[in-house]
């Protein structure tokens, strides 16, 4: 990958973004033994870092890696990581994995790794996201937990993100296994009529840390907000739709094109939940926003 910052954090040291490399028999590649966060920085503060940070233990341990930093270690790191790339509005990726000491399945030799990375980011807020409906369904929650962020479950949103974009859309609907909207694929979802806003029950997806900061930002607008079940059958009475995640961090949608439906949402109320989450999350987006992310 070309050089986006000058360190990473590896394995107990700064090491210059070049020498960064693992070896091919990596265990956590062959079986998705990993698991990682993304956050973000805003004027050089990461946002809910102690929240990604406890999230990041919380993986690790429930796919049974031996991983013994504390929360404040991990925040020092990230923190280390930021200002050592001299970055003020960024995107970090921590990621514990397995390490290449065996290739069976498991094995008791097998090592815990560490990284943290960090690139310059502060996209522009999106408006104009077009949305299809992913083929492939949300994983039963009885079969992996939906709050393990782990590498071993991103395979359906790679694949359904991949499609979506191959037939021209910016992201996808993924559904649960009895039909209802559980989210997109790396990021949640709200709808909105006036003051009423629904979003999906926690159940197979999920529950983003911008969600839950998204949801209290709402309450204290005046919106009524609302976690219920909600089916492709719904999305027309709303008249608003928007996504939450640390990557798209607030985004209208446009558009979703159900199969069998194309529904369009004017969404009166996105310029001031954009304009809110930024003065909220400290993110200033004039002339250096990019749109690369
Ligand atoms: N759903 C999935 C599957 C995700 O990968 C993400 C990104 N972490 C989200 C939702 C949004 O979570 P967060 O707000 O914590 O970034």
């Amino acid at each position: 990958m070309q050089k986006l910052a000058d360190f990473i954090w590896f394995n107990g040291k700064l090491i210059p973004w070049d020498e960064s490399k693992i070896h091919v028999m990596t265990h956590g590649l062959h079986y998705s033994g990993a698991v990682y966060e993304g956050e973000r920085a805003y004027s050089g503060k990461i946002f809910k870092l102690r929240e990604h940070s406890e999230r990041l233990i919380y993986s690790a341990k429930n796919i049974g890696l031996d991983f013994d930093y504390s929360v404040q270690e991990i925040m020092d790191i990230c923190n280390l990581v930021i200002e050592k790339n001299n970055l003020q509005n960024a995107y970090i990726r921590p990621l514990v994995w397995r390490g290449s000491e065996a290739i069976k399945m498991y094995h008791d030799t097998l090592t815990t790794n560490f990284m943290v990375a960090a690139i310059p980011s502060n996209p522009e807020f999106r408006q104009d996201i077009r949305l299809n409906i992913g083929k492939w369904r949300k994983m039963d929650p009885r079969s992996f937990d939906p709050q393990i962020k782990s590498s071993a479950v991103y395979a359906t949103a790679v694949l359904m993100l991949k499609e979506a974009k191959q037939q021209g859309f910016d992201d996808c609907i993924l559904l649960d296994l009895d039909d209802n909207i559980a989210e997109c694929a790396v990021s949640n979802i709200f709808f909105a009529k006036g003051k009423s806003i629904h979003t999906p029950v926690v159940g197979s997806f999920l529950n983003g840390i911008t969600r839950q900061f998204v949801i209290k930002m709402l309450s204290e607008m005046g919106f009524a907000v609302e976690e219920k079940k909600i089916s492709l059958n719904d999305i027309d009475q709303y008249d608003s739709c928007f996504m939450t995640g640390t990557a798209v961090e607030i985004a209208g949608v446009a558009m979703i094109d159900t199969g069998s439906n194309v529904q369009n949402f004017s969404n009166p109320i996105i310029n001031d939940l954009q304009k809110k989450f930024a003065k909220e999350v400290g993110k200033i987006c004039e002339s250096e926003c990019a749109k690369s992310f």
